[in-house]
């Protein structure tokens, strides 16, 4: 047994220390990223926010309704072939642009992947997902995945540490998806006592993955605008959401009624609810690793987005990036025991 003696820091242990800016105002701070992935070769401009691949988070609506915002979405893995081909004919160019299609390890989801890609060279990213990352068969995965499509971006995880991230980017990975136990629907932590606090888990892999030319994903844990920020300030190229773009009309869940209020369910994919959706219940040699909770109905996703995307603008202003690839350089975190005033209650 070792014990690791430096403490780890998730996003509620740090703040921004503002400095001295020229930036006037946050309409004057740019979103957009350019990216040109390693292996594929392939370029991708767009705000690089994702929505997660959860089925009550990342459906056909909501990867239009964040398309309008060159916003991505990883669309979740339980849409059937013909989904994808009606899909696939009504979407426009730059809903295409910004999907990926999320697939998880086995034969048949590989195959299913062949059949969604061969549909339209408009699709470029490939969103390779299991929950342990630390699999050997993801390894090897990826690196079947590279040689069938040597030309799409292909992300792959979820991972926490700097050797996972290398491997996997050396096994044909553009892109490293990290993230154990941070989710606000993940009983990860609480069941198995895995788990990285995640802006620590973001700062590490960032500095694996661009040792080596390649991407990470911040995916998980962000509760508010200011942790996305957090997320990108501590290196992460994309931030990948669930929770908070839940309970929308474009997340696909299944609305409830309750005490004359409207709440939407929302459920984490290793759920109880999840498994019994999808794979006909939790298997007897697993636990879930998911939990389901309502969340207050909240309208259209278009003013949560714009309101994210306006927060994360704000921090750009306060530290003086001008574009948000300047984040991550302008970002001196200080350690704080506290975070927001809540003497009337929270947000
Ligand atoms: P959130 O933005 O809601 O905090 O986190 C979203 C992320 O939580 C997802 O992208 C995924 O990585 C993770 N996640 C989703 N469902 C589950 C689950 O059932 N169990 C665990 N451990 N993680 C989950």
């Amino acid at each position: 047994m070792r014990i690791e003696q430096e403490l780890k820091l998730g996003f509620k242990d740090v703040l921004f220390r503002p400095k001295r800016s020229t930036l006037k105002s946050r309409s004057q701070v740019n979103l957009t990223r350019d990216f040109t992935f390693k292996h594929s070769g392939r370029q991708w401009s767009g705000v690089p926010v994702i929505a997660a691949n959860m089925d009550s988070v990342a459906t056909f609506d909501m990867a239009a309704a964040l398309a309008e915002h060159n916003v991505m979405t990883a669309v979740h893995k339980h849409y059937s072939v013909d989904d994808w081909k009606t899909f696939i004919d009504g979407a426009d160019s730059k809903t295409l642009n910004n999907v990926m299609v999320s697939t998880g390890t086995s034969e048949s989801d590989f195959k299913k992947t062949q059949d969604i890609m061969a549909m339209t060279d408009e699709i470029i990213f490939i969103c390779v997902d299991i929950a342990n990352g630390y699999s050997e068969h993801l390894v090897e995965y990826v690196t079947k995945v590279r040689a069938a499509f040597p030309d799409k971006v292909i992300s792959a995880g979820n991972v926490v540490t700097g050797d996972m991230v290398e491997e996997l980017i050396l096994a044909g990975a553009d892109i490293v998806k990290v993230g154990i136990g941070p989710g606000s629907v993940c009983t990860t932590r609480v069941k198995t006592g895995v788990g990285y606090p995640q802006l620590s888990a973001i700062i590490e892999c960032a500095d694996a993955a661009h040792g080596l030319g390649g991407r990470i994903i911040g995916d998980g844990g962000c509760a508010c605008a200011g942790d996305v920020s957090k997320a990108f300030g501590g290196g992460a190229d994309f931030v990948m959401l669930g929770g908070m773009l839940a309970g929308h009309e474009e997340s696909g869940g299944e609305t409830v009624e309750k005490e004359g209020k409207t709440f939407m369910k929302f459920y984490g994919m290793s759920s109880e609810s999840a498994m019994a959706k999808h794979s006909g219940g939790v298997a007897k040699y697993r636990a879930a690793e998911g939990k389901t909770v309502l969340i207050p109905f909240r309208g259209s996703v278009h003013e949560t987005i714009s309101d994210i995307l306006g927060g994360v603008r704000s921090t750009c202003t306060y530290v003086g990036a001008a574009r948000l690839k300047e984040l991550t350089k302008r970002t001196t975190f200080i350690r704080v025991q506290e975070q927001e005033n809540n003497v009337y209650g929270k947000e």
